[in-house]
């Protein structure tokens, strides 16, 4: 078992996506294992289905964000606001989904807001927690260099939906690096993101 992750995390390196025929297989046992006929006709599909819809979630390992592509700007913060993502809960392998809000004070250079979705793609396509996504979206960020980020995330996770406690809050994360851990700063562009409109917006 453990040469077998091992092969398919050499795979990942390369960057090679999912095998979807392997996928298949293992689909339509587990389909046998929950009392299911995986030869009836809505079914007979359905593995190969499910192996196409998980390439696309689990697109993430491969992705870059092409954040490196930036453009010279002198502005003091910038808001993205009400990005959209779509991830995996890694305890239950079901999704959860909501908005990322994103606002960075550049260092001389800004972000288009197609790398900051693809950003939040790179992270969100692939078994998460909401924590870390949020902070790993905050890390890449701050790498880049910018002199402060703050990342707000919030999620409905249809773990907590579907399944044992049936709560039904929206859950916040929300990570910040260099001068956005200054607390009256971030209060000040906390307040721009929950009054401003939706897109991405300089001040
Ligand atoms: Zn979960």
């Amino acid at each position: 078992m453990e040469s077998y992750s091992k092969i398919l995390l050499q795979e990942r390196e390369k960057g090679r996506t999912i095998n979807k025929k392997r996928v298949e297989k293992i689909l339509r046992k587990l389909l046998i294992e929950l009392g299911e006929n995986p030869d009836r006709e809505g079914l007979i599909g359905t593995p190969r289905r499910m192996a196409e819809a998980f390439e696309e979630i689990f697109a993430g390992y491969t992705m870059s964000s092409g954040l490196d592509v930036s453009f010279s700007e002198e502005t003091d913060a910038i808001i993205a606001k009400d990005i959209q993502f779509y991830s995996m809960c890694e305890h239950h392998m079901l999704p959860f989904y909501g908005k990322v809000h994103i606002a960075y004070l550049p260092e001389g250079k800004v972000f288009g807001i197609s790398k900051l979705t693809r950003l939040v793609e790179k992270y969100s396509r692939r078994m998460q927690i909401q924590e870390r996504l949020t902070k790993q979206i905050a890390d890449e960020i701050t790498k880049m260099g910018v002199r402060g980020v703050v990342v707000i995330a919030e999620g409905e996770h249809l773990c907590m939906k579907m399944r044992g406690v049936r709560n039904h809050s929206l859950v916040v994360t929300m990570a910040h690096r260099g001068l956005m851990e200054q607390k009256e700063l971030r209060e000040n562009i906390l307040t721009l993101i929950s009054n401003s409109k939706p897109g991405l917006r300089s001040f």
